[in-house]
């Protein structure tokens, strides 16, 4: 009995899995053909299309694996990039979503034995950081875009700025603060009462606040001194009798004109 009890969904999976993998073996490359089982892979291996390839294939096998080897290796490259980007990533896990693909390259068309074996020429070749466990073998994309380079090393310039910035301001104040030691160890601070030497010594403060009484008190008087403009042009106009440009006022500057002769003549009036 396996793992899982026959018939569960798990065991169930891990059939159709199997039959899967073992399916892949069943694939010719070179004319690109799926059999259904050993039977029908030796079938076509006998074939006349296959053999008719396979006596082209000697003149161009490097050729052929050559490029079954890249267009593995970009396949599977192209995948982990795309799906997982810079993660560490189980090999298998990449392999299992590679296959998922009926139209795959695979594997027995290469010149790798096994995933282990590509994986870890990935890692000699510097396209992958690569690392195995007891759990197996675990990739790790290496991204060598020109852009993500560029930007990689923008990011790198400005964070050395940054700590460049930093530094240096940092050096400032432990500076500052050398200077503020130095400075109080020459200094002795005495303390002496407060005496004032001389009465002209005064401390005089002197604040002009406006406060409302004071706003008050001049309005009161511009209302008085109204009151009182009006009272003496009452009377002007009286002394002045039926003078019509004293009542009309030609011009201002004319009737204070006007006004300072009026004065005088009141002034004259009273000593009467
Ligand atoms: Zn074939």
């Amino acid at each position: 009995m396996g793992k899982h009890e026959v018939s569960t969904p798990k065991y169930i999976a891990n059939k159709l899995m199997a039959k899967c993998l073992q399916k892949l073996r069943w694939y010719c490359q070179m004319c690109q053909k799926q059999c259904h089982d050993e039977n029908g892979f030796t079938c076509h291996m006998t074939s006349e299309s296959h053999q008719r390839r396979l006596l082209l294939f000697p003149d161009n096998a490097d050729k052929y694996i050559n490029n079954f080897n890249k267009e593995f290796e970009s396949g599977y490259l192209e995948l982990l990039k795309r799906q997982f980007g810079t993660k560490r990533v189980h090999a298998n896990r990449v392999y299992q979503d590679y296959i998922a693909d009926r139209h795959h390259l695979h594997m027995n068309s290469t010149q790798w034995e096994t995933l282990t074996d590509f994986v870890k020429c990935l890692g000699r070749e510097g396209k992958c950081i690569v690392d195995e466990t007891e759990k197996g073998c675990h990739v790790q994309y290496i991204d060598r875009d020109p852009e993500t380079i560029a930007m990689q090393e923008a990011l790198g310039r400005k964070e050395k700025v940054d700590r460049d910035d930093q530094e240096k301001m940092m050096a400032f104040i432990e500076k500052q603060i050398e200077k503020e030691k130095e400075f109080s160890k020459n200094y002795t601070p005495v303390f002496a009462e407060f005496v004032r030497q001389s009465e002209e010594y005064k401390v005089v403060v002197n604040l002009k606040l406006k406060t409302k009484r004071d706003e008050d008190m001049k309005n009161k008087t511009l209302v008085e001194s109204n009151s009182l403009k009006n009272d003496y042009k009452k009377g002007g106009c009286s002394s002045a009798g039926n003078n019509k440009d004293w009542e009309s006022g030609r011009g201002r500057g004319e009737k204070r004109k006007l006004s300072a002769l009026d004065e005088i003549i009141k002034d004259e009036e009273n000593k009467k």
